[in-house]
């Protein structure tokens, strides 16, 4: 993947706001925290790229990302906010299901996992959701600069337990540091 145009294009909060579906695209999913702004940022080699994507208000919407003319990077809103109020939570799964079922330029999920957490049940919600979406997707740990190997190896096992579950996954799995660029040129060449 050669990165040339990396730019926030938009965030959506409807299926009509969502640019034509006519570049290669895949999206990004996880958990608040995760780390997912910062793997964003580290594939497209621009610092404060996502930043714009984890505004107050930016936080609900399906934020889009050019990478190059032919390929978009689609940043979905974290999951796994207890706090938010139950309709709020309501419309982005909605959102998010018109989406992943629809969109017909969607090539591939990353569902990203921390390394020091493992596979969560919100994560087997989102990989249940994308198998019933006939969406592919990969799963990728993040943060494994934060853990010991033994800890990392583990996290890579639980998720592939996990992963054996699950129709639409691919059987790798990639691990990631933004913070020491670890993976990140494997997700690139993914992508
Ligand atoms: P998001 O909410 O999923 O977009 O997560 P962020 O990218 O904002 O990251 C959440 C926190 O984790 C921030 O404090 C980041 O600095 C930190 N973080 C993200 N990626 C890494 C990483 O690869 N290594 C370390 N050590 N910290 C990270």
């Amino acid at each position: 993947l050669f990165v040339s145009e990396p730019e926030f294009l938009k965030g959506v909060v409807a299926m009509d706001g969502m640019p034509p579906a006519d570049r290669v695209e895949v999206c990004f999913a996880g958990r608040s925290n995760v780390g997912k702004s910062s793997l964003i940022n580290a594939l497209t080699g621009r610092r404060a790229l996502a930043r714009a994507s984890n505004t107050p208000g930016r936080t609900q919407e399906i934020n889009f990302f050019t990478l190059s003319a032919s390929h978009y990077l689609v940043d979905l809103p974290g999951y796994g906010f207890a706090n938010a109020p139950v309709p709020v939570v309501a419309k982005w799964q909605a959102l998010l299901k018109a989406y992943l079922s629809g969109r017909a330029s969607l090539r591939r999920a990353f569902v990203l996992i921390d390394s020091r957490h493992g596979p969560k049940d919100v994560d087997e919600e989102i990989m249940t959701l994308l198998d019933r979406s006939a969406v592919p997707f990969q799963a990728v740990l993040t943060k494994a600069d934060k853990v010991k190997d033994a800890e990392r190896d583990r996290a890579i096992d639980r998720t592939r337990a996990v992963l054996a579950r699950h129709p639409a996954a691919y059987p790798t799995l990639i691990v990631t540091s933004a913070e020491k660029g670890w993976g990140i040129a494997t997700l690139r060449s993914e992508i």
